[in-house]
């Protein structure tokens, strides 16, 4: 039986967004994988860039559309920041060597994580960013489940 466990959070600022990925930052451990789903400009960056600081990174996190991967080895366990929005086919993923990253002792994050999903490894945290113009402008709804 699979176990999984699913978290609903609420923020209604930026700062509160980034101050939530903080707290994900501290608690996260070496060899963790992230996948993080939403669509642009729902918060995906101010989520990551969060995270980073929790892990005691100060420089600015950019997506790295181009490259795939950037990697941060300032703070407590290196970063690993994927963005495979442009990714052709996952073999590509295997010449990046993914698996060293994946299965490293730093904490993965992959934006679109869903475009590579046979290479994602059983046990990952999916974070779902969603807007709910309803619930106002700022309101996000951040969903977090454990697989
Ligand atoms: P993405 O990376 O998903 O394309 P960004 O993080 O770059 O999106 O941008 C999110 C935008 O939404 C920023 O301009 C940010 O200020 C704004 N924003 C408004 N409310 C929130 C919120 N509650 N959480 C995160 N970002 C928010
Ligand atoms: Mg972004």
């Amino acid at each position: 039986m699979q176990e999984q466990k699913v978290v609903t959070l609420e923020t209604f600022s930026p700062e509160e967004t980034l101050a939530l990925g903080e707290k994900l930052g501290r608690e996260a451990k070496p060899g963790e994988v992230y996948t993080l789903v939403g669509d642009l400009g729902v918060g995906k960056t101010v989520l990551t860039q969060g995270i980073a600081q929790g892990l005691g990174i100060e420089e600015p996190i950019c997506s790295p559309t181009f490259t795939i991967v950037q990697i941060y080895e300032e703070g407590r366990m290196p970063f690993y920041h994927f963005d495979v929005y442009r990714i052709g086919d996952v073999e590509e993923m295997d010449e990046i060597g993914y698996e060293d990253y994946f299965y490293g002792d730093g904490l993965t994050m992959i934006e679109w994580a869903n475009l590579i999903e046979e290479i994602l490894p059983r046990h990952r945290r999916e974070i779902t960013i969603e807007k709910d113009l309803e619930k106002g402008f700022d309101y996000r709804k951040i969903t977090i489940l454990q697989r």
